[in-house]
């Protein structure tokens, strides 16, 4: 809704109408004025790690309290250059590759902002994470779509079709948009799926945009491997991360670019303009965060496996079909079994009659019919969180003759 003066003078801006509000940051408010558990918004209902805690309050206490490098403090794009060495085995310059953000959201906005033109087109996968829709149309890219097919059997994979992620890169294409392990179907791309992008990636001089912040949540063996360290995409690929996810501090607000340098330079122009810089005594208790031990890492992944273990049967039990993820931390669910209208009149039952929110599939699709049999479900939660949870969906298989056992 375009808002004007009585003389019809236009107030707000023409791009502001090519896009929503966040249905998922809507959930949360929903969720609470509901008093309903929420399953929709991807953030952690528990403790951060007690050594983040007491480095950020070391932080204040020694005045760490002005601005940080617009770029990131150096102590924290050392630390972030040793962990991807470590990790993944990329060497990275902390001096010119790394640019440290308002948290990865920022980074995909700023990298985007920096690399794309009016007219440039973007190859983002669908079910995307919701954030891209808009962020291509603020940067004035045209997305290009390719459809993620969920599995004939829930327990199997995400999959797409080679010729239409072909037919989808052209002369325009400036960037493909990747999301491994992805929000929100639990895909983890394989090496051979990431080595035909970085094909298309070459033979179009297209970039990769990749989205790691579930880098560390990984089940049944499942393997995530950086695009950057595909060969030949080292010097076409900007990888962004951050805090959230792995240290469980979403509200942090502390993210990065990882990219050659010439892309790094325009990244850091657009984030200094932008935002100036990302919180600057939560910057030195990343530099804690990264240097927790390997154990911290085994043990965040084995307590998200032992979370998804517990929500998926209590799913497919209310009569849902739930797609195993391999990665991250949602469950996509196909609702045909319920008889709803679509998405939107599901989750608003959800959340108003049985007390749980949810992400309505539409909110993850160019297309809202896309998504019309599909909720997605977080489950980054305390075990009591999640059987609440659980016992209140009992009551959709009471109301709903067809669910399935
Ligand atoms: N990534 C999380 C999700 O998909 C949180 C997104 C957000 O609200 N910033 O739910």
């Amino acid at each position: 809704m375009a808002h004007g003066t009585p003389d019809g003078k236009r107030l707000t801006s023409e791009r502001t109408d090519r896009f929503g509000e966040s249905v998922i940051r809507e959930m949360t408010r929903e969720a609470m004025l509901h008093d309903a558990i929420n399953l929709a918004q991807g953030f952690p209902d528990f403790a951060a790690p007690e050594e983040l805690k007491r480095a950020a309050q070391q932080a204040v206490a020694a005045d760490v309290n002005q601005y940080a490098i617009t770029w990131g403090a150096k102590t924290l794009r050392d630390a972030i250059a040793r962990r991807m060495k470590a990790t993944q085995g990329l060497e990275v310059d902390p001096e010119t590759e790394i640019t440290v953000c308002c948290g990865s959201t920022e980074a995909m906005i700023a990298s985007l902002l920096a690399v794309t033109n009016a007219g440039d087109e973007i190859v983002i996968f669908e079910p995307f994470y919701e954030n891209y829709g808009p962020d291509a149309i603020l940067s004035g890219a045209l997305p290009r779509f390719v459809k993620l097919r969920p599995p004939a059997d829930p327990g199997g994979e995400w999959a797409f079709d080679e010729r239409e992620l072909r037919a989808a890169f052209g002369a325009r294409t400036k960037a493909i948009v990747l999301n491994t392990p992805n929000n929100p179907t639990g895909k983890v791309f394989t090496r051979a799926e990431l080595e035909l992008i970085r094909d298309l990636c070459l033979e179009h001089e297209a970039l990769a945009i990749t989205d790691e912040i579930y880098e560390h949540i990984l089940y049944d063996g499942a393997e995530h491997i950086s695009m950057a360290r595909v060969e030949g995409m080292r010097d076409r690929t900007i990888t962004i991360n951050g805090m959230s996810k792995t240290y469980s501090v979403t509200g942090w607000r502390v993210g990065w670019a990882v990219a050659p340098e010439a892309l790094s330079g325009a990244i850091r122009k657009v984030h200094d303009f932008l935002t100036v810089g990302a919180p600057a005594p939560l910057q030195e208790a990343g530099v804690a965060a990264l240097a927790l031990p390997q154990a911290y890492y085994q043990r965040l992944a084995g307590d998200y496996r032992a979370r998804r273990d517990r929500l998926l049967p209590a799913l497919r039990q209310a009569g849902f079909e739930a797609y195993t993820p391999r990665g991250a931390y949602y469950v996509m669910t196909d609702i045909g079994g319920f008889g709803f209208a679509d998405d939107i009149a599901f989750a608003s039952h959800l959340v108003r009659d049985i007390g749980v929110a949810v992400v309505p599939g539409s909110s993850f699709y160019s297309d809202a019919r896309d998504g019309a049999r599909q909720v997605r479900f977080a489950f980054c939660k305390r075990p009591e969180t999640l059987d609440e949870a659980a016992s209140r969906l009992m009551k959709l298989r009471a109301r709903t003759p067809h669910a399935r056992g």
